[in-house]
């Protein structure tokens, strides 16, 4: 489009149109009702205002819609499945009227190559989408989450997610080999040949991954596969606290055994989620916390894993059992949802540090008015905590300010896995060095120096 505005036309008006003539009139939104739902985040924390809901439907569009944006001067926002949980995925309240860029049209996935063991999939795929076609080959993505039904394959690039799994495959970046994408100049980049070996420049692939949508859109990714577990069985075990879950992990999983999944949950979290999903408690005695054990079975029905018989704890090997079982970790986030706008922190502290860092967290938190409760779960694994405080106002940031010099304070980060969105970047230097902002400052302004993709996100 050209950079030009007639006269008299305001430019949210041209570029609407311009957008509609490269997507069509029936894939731009901007009736206020049905741009709604994009423009507000899952946690209902974060929401801001946008011109626009764009939704091309193969790269060739994403580029000429990034360069009507761009020759308009208007923001360019690129959103998947829009479950993100640190504001990153829709405006900033205080920030000027974007385009939000949905990439959920751009579901083209390749069948899988099995001789490499990877598979090319569009940004806009769903999370469990692409489970169900991998497994349909013998293979398996080694990204999971709970939000899996809605998450897309762009937005865990773009976050760089973590999940369920990552004591045994490692985070999403782990499993992204090439990508391309539209560049915030309109470019495209395509790195989709899955050459297990290149060593040719900077990795703009690792680049694009947790870049949170600040560096362009990504549109589609090869993805390297995993084989999937023979059997498995989960156990639920009553804990004392998080070192003492530790220490039954390191002594309940066999030598040679992959560990396929280890997570904790606090009890008043625990009863929640029985409240709200309408579960029953799990043990047969009290707990402080529950453990949730995932170890791989040599065959079906088969138990590999050392309990001692002095623990309260319950097995499930069969399917059905598994996902009940699973539900107690996956429904946290929902149940604390339910009881009003939680501030969520996902955080992380070094392996063993996770007890010290909630006592003196909630000693911290004490001092602040309006608390209602502090709730811990997370991938124990991992050393990464969500903690999720109840009682503030949604826009109150004491508490985050709390929380986050606490998690400095022990030597972790301020983002484990959901990236740094429009939550905490206020707060990046908490847990990263003026050299490294400066450097990530200098990436953005090389790649987009009029500072229009997901502004506010990331770098403020
Ligand atoms: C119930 C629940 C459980 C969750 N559990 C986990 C968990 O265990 N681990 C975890 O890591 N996260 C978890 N999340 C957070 C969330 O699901 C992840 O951050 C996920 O990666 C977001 O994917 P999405 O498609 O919804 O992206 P969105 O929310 O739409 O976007 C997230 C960010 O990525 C950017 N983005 C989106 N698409 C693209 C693209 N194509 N190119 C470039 N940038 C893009 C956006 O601009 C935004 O900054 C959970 C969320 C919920 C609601």
């Amino acid at each position: 489009m050209d950079a030009g505005v007639d006269a008299g036309v305001e430019p949210g008006v041209e570029l609407i149109g311009a957008l509609r003539s490269v997507v069509g009139a029936g894939q731009v939104l901007d009736d206020d009702d049905l741009v709604a739902p994009y423009a507000v985040d899952w946690s209902r924390r974060f929401a801001g205002p946008a011109l626009a809901v764009v939704r091309p439907a193969d790269t060739a569009e994403v580029a000429a819609v990034v360069r009507a944006c761009i020759a308009a001067g208007v923001p360019v926002l690129p959103q998947g499945g829009n479950t993100g949980l640190v504001g990153g995925s829709v405006p900033g309240a205080d920030g000027p009227p974007v385009v939000i860029l949905s990439t959920r049209r751009l579901a083209r996935l390749e069948p899988v190559d099995d001789l490499a063991g990877q598979v090319t999939a569009g940004a806009g795929v769903v999370l469990a989408d692409l489970h169900r076609h991998v497994r349909a080959a013998g293979w398996e993505y080694g990204v999971d989450l709970a939000a899996r039904d809605s998450a897309t394959v762009g937005g865990t690039i773009g976050t760089n997610a973590g999940g369920i799994r990552v004591c045994v495959h490692g985070m999403t970046r782990a499993q992204v080999v090439g990508v391309e994408a539209v560049l915030p100049d309109g470019s495209v980049i395509s790195h989709l040949g899955g050459l297990p070996k290149d060593n040719t420049g900077y990795d703009l692939t690792g680049l694009l991954v947790g870049s949170e949508g600040t560096l362009g859109v990504v549109t589609a990714a090869r993805l390297r596969l995993v084989r999937p577990a023979t059997a498995s069985a989960v156990a639920l075990v009553g804990v004392r606290d998080a070192a003492d879950a530790l220490a039954l992990v390191r002594s309940a999983v066999p030598r040679g055994v992959r560990l396929l999944a280890a997570e904790l949950l606090d009890a008043a979290m625990l009863r929640h989620v029985c409240t709200v999903a309408s579960l029953p408690w799990p043990l047969a005695g009290a707990a402080d916390h529950l453990l949730l054990l995932e170890t791989e079975s040599p065959r079906d029905g088969e138990i590999a894993m050392d309990l001692p018989d002095d623990r309260d704890a319950v097995v499930a090997l069969d399917p059905a059992d598994r996902a009940r079982f699973w539900s107690y970790r996956e429904r946290a986030a929902e149940a604390t949802a339910a009881l009003g706008v939680p501030h969520r922190f996902d955080v992380s502290v070094p392996m063993g540090g996770w007890d010290a860092f909630v006592t003196d967290l909630r000693a911290r938190v004490r001092s602040l008015p309006d608390v209602d409760e502090l709730l811990v779960f997370g991938h124990l694994a991992d050393g990464n905590l969500h903690v999720e405080v109840l009682g503030p106002q949604p826009d109150d940031e004491r508490v985050d300010a709390v929380v986050l010099t606490a998690v400095a304070d022990h030597h972790g980060s301020i983002s484990a896995e959901h990236g740094v969105g429009r939550a905490k970047a206020a707060y990046l230097a908490l847990t990263r060095s003026p050299a490294e902002i400066a450097a990530m400052r200098a990436v953005k302004a090389g790649l987009d120096p009029r500072g229009l993709f997901n502004p506010g996100a990331v770098l403020v």
